[in-house]
């Protein structure tokens, strides 16, 4: 079987919409690098779409009807929207689902330290990364600090052209012989991943001098007036983490203990950019899994009034196992279904259940795209190409499908039908190589309602990397399927 190209099958109007589509989704990779980002963007998005939130809807005993268009954020990092179609929910929904969580370096609870005249964050990875990746670039610091009195600072700093960055220092060449001969898992350990953020002392202005060395039991310290001296040296001990104290007090009015309940993300910094002299891709962090997040977003907000009831969930920790209150296997998905129920009038246990298990998911996610420099890592006819079109993968996991949802071959031969119908271009992929590793995605978690789920999504070049490939015809195609999806699945 060969795989088409997508850019071959636009004509002029659809390849200005493929550039068109670029630039939104370029400008939602740069407004959203961390959940609590994406969350905010799409609200925004959707509020003016006419979407009402359902805990409003719930206290107002709204009651619902076809055509109605309802979401609800958990904890501001996870998002399911519903637009309510024509058949009762019973019968089941057409559900997109895709996360908003990327790799990252968190910032830890206890995190500033100063050594050798710099000022540092500790942080702890999360998902998988390359560690090597990380250093030497430009790091911007997105997240929440919430006070003890739950006050929110909001901080996102690095990514305006006069804003400063930060980074993780590496052994310069010159003395690296010993580092070189490290494998590459080891080259860069965890606890090296540690942010510089600044290098200048606090200065102590000659009039403050004189109560500043006065000690906590009223003593006047002695002090020499040499420069240098030891006992200068030790009363202006960690002066560089004490002038980013004052920095961070100025700038946001927090304190070092309010770290222990912040959440920092530390993430490349820089915005999405056109990739190629024929700006055929997209090169970006955390297109893994904005690219099917968005795309999936997209679809929601065209598709018109439908049969089934559409659904999008997009949701945080998938990276980590879809664990937590906000990842997939939380029950938050399933309580707003209910709820909506409820308002719509079809609500018991029953009717939940039905509803649940009679519904069609794209569970989507991003695919490896075929690297040619790596040829060995994959079986060159069951892999994604980039530009190849929307990438379907009846199965994902690990040393034989562990872990996996396995879509059945009646729903592929459904799908299937859709997609041609709708001549909509698609490729279907594994990871890699059988014998590899592989990965999982959120598909086998909302298998287990018995409904029928299929991975799917786009292909992506270096994926996990500080900076991933995309193609836009591919992100526009992929957003063309969700829409043929929402309109024709019914299995
Ligand atoms: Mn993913
Ligand atoms: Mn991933």
């Amino acid at each position: 079987m060969e795989t088409k190209n997508t850019w071959e099958t636009y004509d002029e109007k659809q390849l200005q919409e493929v550039d068109i589509f670029a630039k939104d989704y370029m400008d939602f990779l740069n407004n959203g690098k961390t959940e609590r980002e994406c969350i905010d963007t799409i609200v925004n998005r959707i509020e003016k779409e006419g979407y009402q939130e359902l805990e409003a809807l719930i206290k107002a005993q709204k009651k619902l009807q076809c055509g109605d268009k309802v979401y609800s954020v958990w904890m501001n990092k996870s998002i399911v929207m519903f637009q309510i179609g024509k058949k009762p929910m019973a019968e089941g929904m057409n559900i997109l689902g895709a996360h908003i969580d990327s790799p990252r370096l968190d910032v830890k609870q206890n995190p500033l330290y100063e050594d050798g005249g710099f000022a540092y964050l500790d942080t702890h990875y999360y998902g998988g990364v390359k560690k090597y990746q990380w250093v030497t670039i430009p790091l911007a610091i997105h997240g929440v600090i919430v006070k003890k009195d739950g006050t929110t600072v909001e901080v996102n700093i690095g990514e305006n052209e006069d804003d400063p960055v930060f980074f993780v220092s590496d052994l310069l060449i010159h003395l690296a012989q010993e580092q070189l001969e490290k494998k590459a898992a080891k080259v860069i350990e965890g606890e090296a991943l540690d942010i510089i953020i600044g290098n200048k002392p606090l200065v102590i202005k000659p009039e403050e001098r004189e109560e500043k060395t006065i000690g906590e039991d009223g003593k006047k310290e002695e002090k020499t007036e040499a420069a240098g001296g030891q006992k200068e040296e030790k009363s202006e001990k960690e002066a560089v983490k004490k002038n980013m104290l004052a920095i961070l007090k100025e700038a946001y009015d927090v304190e070092e203990e309010d770290f222990i309940s912040a959440e920092l993300e530390v993430v490349p910094a820089g915005k999405a950019r056109e990739a190629g002299f024929d700006r055929s891709m997209i090169l970006s962090y955390g297109q893994d899994d904005r690219v099917c997040a968005f795309s999936s977003l997209k679809a929601m907000l065209e598709v018109g009034a439908t049969e089934r009831t559409a659904c999008c969930i997009l949701v945080d920790k998938e990276e980590i196992g879809s664990v937590g209150a906000t990842g997939m296997q939380s029950r938050f998905f399933e309580n707003a279904v209910a709820e909506l129920m409820n308002l719509t009038g079809e609500y018991s246990e029953l009717n939940v259940r039905r509803c649940l298990a009679s519904s069609c998911m794209l569970s989507s996610d991003v695919s490896s795209a075929y690297d040619p420099s790596y040829a060995a890592s994959f079986d060159k006819k069951n892999v994604a190409y980039l530009g190849g079109g929307m990438v379907f993968n009846k199965f994902t996991g690990a040393r034989g499908k562990s872990g996996s949802n396995d879509a059945n071959a009646e729903y592929l031969a459904h799908i299937r039908a859709i997609f041609e119908k709708e001549k909509v271009n698609f490729q279907t992929a594994e990871l890699g190589r059988v014998d590899l590793g592989g990965g999982g995605t959120i598909a086998y978690i909302l298998a287990l309602y018995g409904m029928n789920v299929i991975d799917s999504g786009v292909a992506v070049l270096n994926m996990h990397a500080p900076w991933e490939a995309t193609s836009k015809a591919d992100v526009y195609e992929t957003k063309r399927g969700y829409v043929a999806f929402l309109e024709n699945a019914d299995l």
